[in-house]
């Protein structure tokens, strides 16, 4: 009995997000998808070892309820591709470090790790508001602005382990009231994550009305009625629809799925693809807006399915 279940490929794909102040692990069936138990944590900020410890009692814990089964992790970064290092992370903690051997070793398994947005891709690929689309870009907006691309499957990822990332890019064809644009922590000004990003909306809201308020105050009040956060919404659509037509230029997606905070506007949805045709070079745009399905759990999702998609060449095992 036990020889013929090792001989079964596994019955659970185990899930984790690291995010910057919670941990989420999830158990998902390997059949179906479904969603066995899930559990958060708070994230230990600002120490490495205890993350590595939380993470591998997050994992233990569940595979003692669930049996054993693979590990994939989202993490805010990515690995160096070069020396399996962390880089890019905004939980600056982790950079420099060693994570997916860390994890394995404490795990005693392996493990893969992702950008949270290629996870969130993945899992809206997979079975999310992008099935069935070849190739589909996902995009974070909320405090940063993060982006992942599957095609055919498989999350794309090159030598440099930056697929899909466009929050650092200049805002395309911008106004001149949009040059040089806000100052970005990278070093560069008016990048799209300065504009487009939940700060970055509030930011531009407060230039334009000298009120201070918050991404989701300034939704909720233009949803209301209130004619100038109504305009910040307008401005921020015209960006978005500027800023994802020279993806949909680059890479033709079928369907672009928006995450985080930021995609739970619904104007977005109808503004931003009446839009974008003026910059598409293309006589009509058939790609596809979405809201991501699984929501907040996207991140979670994806990270449980890096083991799923044959995708052993594509992404780095440690
Ligand atoms: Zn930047």
């Amino acid at each position: 009995m036990v020889a013929l279940e090792q001989d079964r490929a596994p019955t659970v794909r185990y899930g984790v997000d690291l995010g910057g102040t919670k941990i989420e692990a999830i158990a998902l069936s390997a059949d179906d998808g479904r969603e066995l138990g899930r559990q958060r944590i708070d994230s230990p900020r600002g120490d490495y070892a205890a993350t590595v410890r939380c993470l591998r009692d997050l994992v233990h814990g569940l595979q003692g309820r669930f049996g054993p089964g693979s590990v994939g992790i989202g993490i805010p970064g990515t690995l160096s591709p070069q020396t399996g290092l962390v880089k890019n992370a905004n939980s600056t903690w982790l950079i420099g470090h060693p994570f997916g051997a860390d994890l394995g070793d404490a795990l005693g398994q392996p493990v893969r790790l992702a950008n949270d947005a290629d996870c969130l891709a993945l899992s809206e690929a997979t079975d999310g508001a992008a099935a069935g689309s070849p190739i589909a870009f996902a995009v974070i907006l909320g405090t940063g602005v993060g982006g992942g691309v599957v095609a055919h499957g498989r999350v794309l990822t090159g030598p440099n382990a930056i697929g899909g990332e466009w929050g650092h890019n200049a805002l395309p064809w911008p106004q001149d009231d949009e040059r040089p644009g806000p100052a970005c922590y990278c070093g560069r000004a008016g990048c799209v994550e300065t504009f487009l990003s939940g700060p970055g909306m509030a930011a531009d809201h407060q230039r334009h009305n000298g009120s201070e308020m918050t991404a989701a105050a300034i939704a909720h009040a233009a949803a209301n009625g209130d004619p100038a956060c109504q305009a910040t919404l307008s401005r921020y659509a015209h960006r978005l629809a500027r800023g994802l037509a020279s993806i949909i230029n680059v890479l033709d997606p079928h369907t672009i799925v928006l995450g985080g905070g930021l995609s739970n506007i619904p104007m977005l949805y109808q503004q931003v693809p009446a839009l974008w045709g003026q910059w598409v070079f293309s006589d009509q745009v058939l790609t596809e807006l979405k809201q991501a399905r699984h929501g907040d759990s996207s991140g979670v999702r994806g990270a449980a399915w890096l083991w799923a998609h044959d995708s052993e060449q594509r992404l780095r095992l440690v």
